[in-house]
């Protein structure tokens, strides 16, 4: 489904990502570990059409990416829930809602998802009228996630859902992941958190600054010593 080769970003002098290759296949939900400044978001940030490549090419679906507009790329089903979840604070619980059906593909069913997104987050419901910036850290990610829904995503793109907070939050963070999954989406999920990402994954990218230097099953990783050095054994 995603296909990314031999990508490469710079921020001018800085080489964020030195020639990448990832795939991610309809259905599946992969990880991508590493530790601070690896390049996991401006992976991330790429693929969403929010800096330009320097070399390499994205492909979704068959089609390239490089070049389109990041509205142009969210028609397509890629959807971008970045780090620090980007709600708006001035604007209602409802409204940050709306804001994510604004693409054509997702206006038809803004209303059905919207009472699905109150399903599973009913404190969504109970503060819809209330200002995004008002919100918990915990349901301002909340709120991140039910804005993913109304934008229908195909491939849905997670920078650090976990980031911050509280573990009975995280809790609600693995099942707003599951209903994505439940609902067929494509997941491709970073995470400096990579035990609970591997958890949550089938596949996994270990980066290290700008490059790929493991991929393989979240099973296999999550034993694998140089994970376990890196990532997990100071746990
Ligand atoms: P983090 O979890 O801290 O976001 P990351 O693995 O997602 O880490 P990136 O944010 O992709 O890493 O950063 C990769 C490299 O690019 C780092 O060296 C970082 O300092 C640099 N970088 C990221 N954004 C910018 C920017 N806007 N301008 C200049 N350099 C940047």
């Amino acid at each position: 489904m995603l296909r990314i080769n031999n990508l490469s970003v710079s921020y001018g002098p800085v080489a964020a990502l030195r020639g990448i290759d990832l795939t991610v296949e309809a259905g599946e939900t992969v990880a991508l570990v590493g530790s601070n400044g690896a390049g996991k978001s401006t992976t991330l940030k790429a693929i969403s059409g929010l800096v330009p490549p320097s070399g390499g090419t994205i492909e979704f679906l068959g089609e390239t990416l490089n070049g389109l507009k990041p509205e142009a790329i969210v028609e397509r089903g890629i959807v971008h829930v970045p780090e620090g979840r980007r709600i708006f604070p001035r604007l209602s619980v409802e409204q940050n809602l709306e804001v994510g059906a604004y693409s054509a593909r997702a206006a038809m069913r803004r209303r059905r998802i919207r009472e699905e997104v109150y399903a599973l987050f009913p404190r969504l419901r109970e503060r819809r009228q209330q200002m995004g910036g008002s919100l918990s850290g915990g349901e301002q990610q909340m709120l991140a996630f039910g804005r993913a829904m109304m934008a229908q995503p195909t491939l849905l793109l997670l920078d650090e859902p976990s980031l911050g907070l509280a573990p009975i939050i995280v809790e609600e963070v693995i099942r707003a992941i599951a209903h994505f999954r439940a609902e067929g989406v494509t997941i491709l999920l970073v995470e400096q958190n990579a035990e609970l990402a591997l958890t949550l994954s089938a596949r996994g990218y270990v980066l290290e600054t700008g490059q790929v230097v493991l991929t393989d099953e979240s099973q296999t990783l999550i034993t694998h010593p140089k994970v376990w050095a890196s990532y997990l054994g100071e746990k």
